[in-house]
């Protein structure tokens, strides 16, 4: 067969052994496929020279196997054993991972002896290329197809399965309890964890791990039967007090792995024992009201916003359930979203006055609410009028005094003047003032009107229209009728 591409595939191809017994030996043509692969030559291309080297050393080692044999003991031992053990072993490299198992019997009097039953091999993917840890990952999930595939065909009752594997990040990913990892990360986890339990997992150094050959290749002169890839290792000779000291399980995955899926946690701090201050939100930080064309999409869009941290921030027990579930807004979130916003115009515009209320103190002198005689309540200074006596609601005569030139303003006069059907400015100034007193309402409600689209147009004065030229038919001079007057004596 020449050494060409097509050759080197057909041969690597026709060597049967479905169990693996050269599955160390057999790894290193599959690598050489790879890197023939790799140079893109043509089928029946000639390889290059490094590689025809590699393969012309392979092909010499294969004549070799020729006299290769192997006792299947583990089929006569079944007898005779009462305790019957699997292990299985993964070990990964840059250049691929593998898995090798091997059955281990216990008979009543003597030592017990080891066989092996199958190995796996597979070559590190091009694309993507997998880091060390997801590789050895790789060759934990193969052992556990391996184990799958190996309890529905061995004959014989096992007793207890162990897996081993020299990569400590591998299992504390499958003890792990608090981190959550990347799809590739926790999908092969998963699939661990389906066909076995946390505690069947076992470390042992890389120099005891058979599985090493799995992932490195070894010459076919090694490969005889004493050879450990054979046996096994060592210590499965010896009682399970003698096998490899377990490292403390105690240790976390790192925080830094970069498997570990980033999450993003919001810390609230909202006590058991106190309402959150929704009050104290400026709402203003999340939302503008710039940005908003009506005062009542302002309102829908704050209500919505003030639900949605009401419902984040405050403890469930202490929510009235309408105020979760209902699908629409209440009138009390419109109440609250209207209150939130006028207040905040308040404190943008008469910071001093709020102050010295709040301090008992005077007016500042030149104050523009001087004579408007206001109180400061629990949250918005109010016009102080003179129907308290009165049997009229408190909003009619203890208004909410708004400032000149605020959004907030502006929208709230807008609304007044869409809600008469652009009215003019008396009928807005009444409108407003049953609840609002702003300063210098008219001047702002005729700013409104200007800018009021509708009203612009419907004052516009109709435009007669220039007439055309008169035609020149009319303009020609016509030829008298009498040329000539003859008169007759
Ligand atoms: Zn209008």
């Amino acid at each position: 067969m020449p050494a060409t591409k097509r050759g080197v595939i057909s041969i690597v191809s026709s060597i049967f052994d479905p169990c693996g017994f050269l599955a160390p030996f057999t790894f290193r043509a599959k690598c050489l496929i790879q890197e023939v692969w790799r140079t893109g030559i043509q089928w029946d291309d000639k390889l290059k020279t490094d590689l025809e080297v590699k393969w012309n050393a392979w092909l010499k080692e294969l004549d070799e196997l020729k006299r290769f044999q192997l006792p299947r003991h583990h089929i006569g031992f079944t007898k005779a054993a009462t305790d019957i053990e699997v292990h299985l072993f993964a070990d990964a490299s840059e250049k691929g991972f593998g898995s090798v198992a091997y059955l281990k019997y216990l008979p009543d009097t003597g030592n017990g002896t080891c066989s092996f039953v199958a190995a796996k091999t597979r070559v590190a993917l091009i694309k993507p290329q997998l880091s060390i840890p997801c590789l050895e990952l790789q060759a934990t999930v193969l052992a556990v197809r391996l184990w799958n595939c190996l309890k529905e065909e061995l004959p014989v009752l096992v007793k207890h399965v162990y897996f081993w594997t020299d990569s400590m990040t591998v299992i504390q990913y499958i003890n792990n309890q608090t981190r959550r990892f990347k799809p590739f990360v926790s999908n092969r986890i998963a699939e661990i964890l389906d066909s076995t339990n946390s505690s069947q997992w076992y470390h042992v150094s890389s120099d005891q791990n058979p599985a090493d050959y799995c992932s490195r290749g070894l010459p076919a002169s090694k490969l005889t039967v004493k050879h450990s890839w054979f046996t096994g290792p060592s210590f499965l000779y010896s009682d399970k007090e003698s096998w490899p000291v377990q490292p403390a399980n105690n240790q976390d995955v790192d925080g830094t792995d970069p498997e570990i899926k980033i999450s993003c946690f919001v810390k609230t701090n909202s006590g058991t024992n106190q309402e959150f201050p929704l009050s104290s939100l400026k709402i203003r930080y999340l939302m503008s009201p710039e940005r908003f064309s009506t005062w009542q999409r302002l309102l829908r869009h704050t209500a919505w916003l003030l639900r949605a941290l009401r419902n984040f921030l405050v403890p469930v027990k202490r929510l009235q359930l309408t105020s979760l579930t209902s699908s629409h807004l209440l009138p009390e979130e419109y109440e609250s979203a209207l209150l939130h916003w006028t207040k905040q115009a308040q404190e943008d515009g008469f910071p001093a006055e709020i102050g010295c209320l709040n301090k008992h103190k005077d007016l500042p002198a030149g104050s523009t609410l001087l004579p408007l005689t206001p109180s400061y309540d629990e949250h918005h200074l109010r016009l102080q009028g003179r129907l308290r006596k009165g049997n009229v609601p408190r909003d009619t005569w203890n208004q909410i005094i708004l400032p000149k030139s605020h959004v907030i303003t502006d929208l709230l006069l807008l609304d007044a003047h869409l809600k008469t059907f652009h009215g003019g400015v008396e009928h807005m100034v009444a409108q407003i003032r049953e609840r609002f007193w702003p300063i210098s309402v008219r001047q702002t409600a005729k700013k409104i009107i200007r800018q009021c689209f509708l009203c612009k147009k419907r004052r516009a004065s109709p435009k007669v229209p220039r007439m055309a030229d008169l035609p020149r038919q009319g303009l020609t001079t016509l030829a008298p009728c009498i040329q000539q007057l003859v008169v007759e004596q």
